[in-house]
C-alpha cells in the first residue's frame, strides 16, 4: 500500500531529528521536561492516566521521597499528589540544540495544589530558553486564563488543552482567552465526535485514539470528522496514533496517510 506523508518534510518542516526524538515515544515532541509532577484525575481523559500509572509503578519511590506541594498525611503517601522538582528546572537551559519539549508529561501544570510563585518558576525557565519550542498541555485552562496578565507569554511557548468530546469542548474557550502565542487542541485519547469543535483562533490539532490494556476504541468517523473540520478551517492537523494495547498497535495512518503537520517550524539555528 502506498503511503502519503503531509508535514515533516514538507513546509512544516519538524528539523528536530531523531537523535532528540529518542529522548521520548511520544510522536510530535522531542523530549519531555518534568518540573512537575502528580494531578488529580478531571474529566473523562483521564480514565486511564499513564502519568498515574507510571506514578504508582516505575517511580513510585522516587516520587515518595520528595514531599508533596501540600502536606497531608495522605498527600505524602500518595505517589502522585502534585510535587515540585526545582532542581529540574534548569534542564532545558542546558540542551544547547533546539527541540520541541513537552512541558509537564507526568502533571499539570495549572492544577490546583501549585502555587503561582511555583509556575512562574517554569514559565521563567521557558523565556530564558528561546532556542527551544515549549509544548504546554492541560486540562485547567481556567488558571491559565487567570494568570493572563501576571505570567509571561513567550513566542516559544504553545499552550494546549486537551478535548477527548464536546462534553468539555468548553477548555476551547477558556485556551483562545489566554496570551498564548499559539494555542492548539490535544484530542487524545478521542473518545467521541468532534466534527463541531470550534477552530478559530486555533493554531494545531493533535488526535489519537487511546493506548494501553484498557484503550476504548477510537472510531474512524470520529477522526475523520476531526481531519476534515481541520482541513475546512485551515488548521494543521497531527495524526498521532490509532493506540491499541500499545501506542504503535494501530499505527498511525488514517485513511492512508501520515498526518504530522506543525503549526510551526523549530528554528534549528536559534541561539540559547
Ligand atoms: S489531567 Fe492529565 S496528568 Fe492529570 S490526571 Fe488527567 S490525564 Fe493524568
Amino acid at each position: 500500500m502506498a503511503v502519503d506523508r503531509i508535514g515533516r518534510s514538507a513546509a512544516f518542516c519538524d528539523g528536530g531529528g531523531s537523535v532528540s526524538r529518542a529522548m521520548t515515544g511520544i510522536e510530535w515532541t522531542d523530549a519531555t521536561w518534568n518540573p512537575m509532577t502528580g494531578c488529580t484525575q478531571i474529566s473523562a481523559g483521564c480514565d486511564h492516566c499513564y502519568a498515574l500509572t507510571v506514578a504508582h509503578t516505575k517511580t513510585r519511590a522516587t516520587y515518595l521521597a520528595q514531599p508533596p506541594v501540600v502536606l497531608t498525611d495522605r498527600n505524602r503517601e500518595d505517589p502522585f499528589a502534585p510535587r515540585f522538582w526545582p532542581e529540574r528546572l534548569d534542564q532545558p537551559l542546558r540542551w544547547r540544540t533546539p527541540k520541541r519539549i513537552f512541558v509537564n508529561s507526568m502533571s499539570d501544570v495549572f492544577h490546583g495544589h501549585f502555587s503561582y510563585a511555583q509556575i512562574a518558576q517554569v514559565f521563567a525557565t521557558m523565556v530564558r530558553a528561546p532556542q527551544h519550542q515549549f509544548q504546554l498541555l492541560t486540562k485547567r485552562p481556567d488558571r491559565a486564563v487567570r494568570y493572563r496578565r501576571q505570567l509571561p507569554w513567550p513566542p516559544n511557548l504553545w499552550l494546549g488543552v486537551s478535548v477527548e468530546s464536546m462534553t468539555v469542548a468548553y477548555r476551547v474557550d477558556r485556551l483562545l482567552e489566554t496570551h498564548a502565542a499559539v494555542k492548539f487542541i490535544s484530542a487524545e485519547p478521542l473518545l467521541g465526535p468532534l466534527d463541531d469543535l470550534p477552530l478559530a483562533g486555533i493554531d494545531w490539532v493533535i488526535g489519537g485514539g487511546e493506548s494501553g490494556p484498557h484503550a476504548r476504541p477510537c472510531d474512524l468517523a470520529w477522526a475523520q470528522g476531526l481531519r476534515d473540520a481541520c482541513a475546512g478551517a485551515g488548521v494543521p492537523f497531527f495524526w498521532k496514533q490509532w493506540g491499541g494495547r500499545s501506542s504503535k498497535s494501530g499505527g498511525r495512518l488514517l485513511d492512508g496517510v501520515e498526518h504530522s503537520v506543525y503549526p510551526v517550524a523549530l528554528d534549528m539555528g536559534a541561539q540559547p
